[in-house]
């Protein structure tokens, strides 16, 4: 068979050596198995309250939450809502829901509640834990999307705030309280027959590794978002593959101090900063959101050793004059990720951090996520080179494939960059079209990323053949955007591409036909932008006569790209 024999020959795998993953077990079970060995170290740090919970405590309430939602009737299976900004609150939730077998959709709070009405429904979640200001939203959603089959709050599904909660909804830390009596009763009141009984509760849940734990949403190489099944066994094996072992790939140790500052609902926080930190005892720091002042005063209090980062987070310490004003010195490693990081920049933030290692990790939320990451990291490193994204993670094969024959390429040549191994979703939610069309029959992931290996092993992305925008890392399906817009009754018809862009990387542009010549580039820009989270705003509209579509009907998008770059789109 010759597809398998170019297969083979081009494989190419980690200079690490693989490892002995146990990814059997549940994945808290994993996340806490050295648990006695740490027992008395910093777990989570809220770095708005300064407030520090350890190892022993994260995990005792972890375990009381997990009995509280099973109280509350969360089941096997059932899928919780986490809609939170960074905060303590969304580490125990997520490890809660695995803890009960339970399945955990991580959502932006900053979702309109029309986008948060889009995934919640199609997740078919039972619960949402939130923050108190995102409740109206919660509410108003059916309303909003003009829906009334739509999930009411309060009959289809129940709503959890961390913090003070309106009259309907139910507080947080009340489900560390067996019985729901008194608000300020503290864990240390709960007698040991409580203790039993929430041994009782959770021991009787029989979960397999293969029994999903995670479903953030992403839209992959094509099409809407859609929920992202990420197993027990994929999240242990990505993570092992960058933090077991003896020569790890992402050496942490307890005491390092994690900066938390992207977004945990995003795969890359998540699986990188959050679970890889508590299955090594570290700290992990967390911001509730992005501010430069903060954020340095933060680094320098409490001596943070790795900071994940995006690029824009990159320009921002590279460029931003306030930083000189602080001592970051204690930063050994930072890691960026989730979208491509300049060479320049790059350069230019060594000189702000000159003790740290800056190297990149690279991955995609279908692929558990992480595909490759910088051996710089590494116990024993290999030194950094210059706007590489590492080499494929330990335990996995990564092929380059030819976009136009499917044969696989050897060094240095581009090609799709592909990737094999336990740690990838097992599908997408109710979805087999878009699994079939992204996972090939021989196990292969396929990124719609452009890429090639050197000879070293270390992987270079140069390109992005799939439909996706990336506006400083987060996702802008324009398959989501190009249907609302022809849901205007004055567009014909719409297509939404990337444009460079020098803060954001990218930003979303779209050209429209219209069909009433009244129609203004404002009036288009204000119907998305009601309607959408911030970053999926257009930036520009082009009125066009038609959409460049192939014979099949597909949008010729790489044209429109093309038209971008010179200096009159229109022609
Ligand atoms: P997401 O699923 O949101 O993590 O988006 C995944 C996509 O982000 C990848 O398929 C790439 O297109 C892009 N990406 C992530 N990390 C990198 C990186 N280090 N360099 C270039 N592109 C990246």
């Amino acid at each position: 068979d010759n597809s398998s024999t170019t297969t083979a020959s081009h494989v190419f795998k980690s200079k690490l050596p693989d490892i002995t993953i146990s990814n059997n077990i549940p994945l808290h079970a994993y996340c806490f198995e050295r648990l006695s060995e740490f027992a008395d170290r910093p777990c989570i740090i809220s770095g708005s309250t300064g407030k520090t919970y350890t190892y022993a405590e994260t995990h005792l309430i972890t375990r009381k939450i997990a009995a509280g939602l099973v109280r509350l009737g969360v089941k096997k299976g059932d899928v919780c809502m986490i809609l939170l900004q960074n905060c303590p609150e969304f580490v125990f939730s997520f490890m809660a829901a695995s803890m009960i077998g339970a399945v955990a959709t991580t959502a932006n709070p900053f979702y309109t509640a029309a986008e948060i009405c889009k995934q919640f429904t199609l997740a078919n979640a039972k619960l949402i834990i939130t923050q108190s200001q995102y409740v109206d939203k919660l509410r108003d959603a059916p309303a909003a999307a003009d829906d009334k089959k739509l999930p009411k709050m309060g009959e289809d599904f129940k709503v959890i705030t961390v913090d003070d909660p309106p009259e309907d909804c139910l507080h947080f830390w009340s489900l560390l309280l067996k019985r729901n009596k008194k608000k300020t009763e503290t864990i240390q009141d709960q007698s040991e027959e409580e203790e039993d009984d929430d041994d009782q509760l959770l021991d009787a849940i029989k979960i397999s590794a293969d029994d999903p734990v995670a479903l953030p949403f992403s839209s992959g190489t094509t099409g809407l978002p859609k929920g992202v099944i990420l197993t027990h066994k994929s999240l242990i094996t990505s993570v092992a593959q960058q933090v077991d072992g003896e020569n790890p790939n992402l050496h942490l140790t307890t005491q390092d101090v994690f900066l938390c500052v992207l977004p945990l609902f995003h795969i890359f926080s998540m699986n990188s900063v959050m679970l890889n930190s508590l299955r090594s005892g570290a700290a992990v720091l967390l911001m509730h959101k992005f501010e430069i002042g903060a954020l340095l005063e933060l680094v320098q209090k409490h001596r943070v050793s790795i900071a994940a980062v995006v690029p824009p987070l990159v320009l921002a310490l590279a460029k931003n004059p306030k930083v000189a004003e602080y001592d970051l010195s204690s930063i050994r490693i930072v890691l960026s990720g989730a979208a491509p990081l300049g060479k320049e920049l790059q350069d230019a933030l060594r000189s702000r951090v000159p003790r740290a290692i800056l190297g990149q990790g690279y991955g995609m939320t279908e692929a558990g996520p992480v595909i490759s990451m910088s051996l710089s990291f590494a116990k024993q490193p290999f030194p950094p080179k210059l706007g590489s994204c590492g080499c494929v993670v330990r335990n996995a094969e990564l092929k380059v494939i030819d976009p136009e024959t499917g044969s696989s390429l050897g060094y240095n040549q581009p090609g799709e960059i592909c990737i094999r191994g336990s740690q990838i979703m097992k599908g997408y939610l109710n979805d087999d079209k878009a699994t079939a069309g992204t996972i090939d029959v021989e196990g292969w992931l396929h990124t719609g990323d452009i890429g090639y290996v050197d000879d070293d092993q270390e992987i270079f992305i140069v390109d992005r053949v799939k439909e996706l925008i990336k506006f400083k890392g987060f996702q802008v399906p324009p398959a989501e955007l190009e249907s609302l817009l022809v849901s205007h009754p004055s567009i014909a018809d719409a297509a939404v591409v990337p444009q460079k862009d020098d803060a954001a990387g990218e930003v979303p542009v779209a050209f429209v036909v219209r069909s009433n010549s009244g129609l203004t580039e404002e009036a288009v820009k204000e119907f998305i932008a009601k309607q959408v989270v911030f970053y999926k705003k257009l930036h520009k509209v082009y009125f066009v006569h038609a959409i460049p579509k192939s014979p099949s009907g597909k949008i010729l998008r790489k044209d429109l790209r093309a038209r971008l770059a010179t200096a009159s789109p229109l022609s």
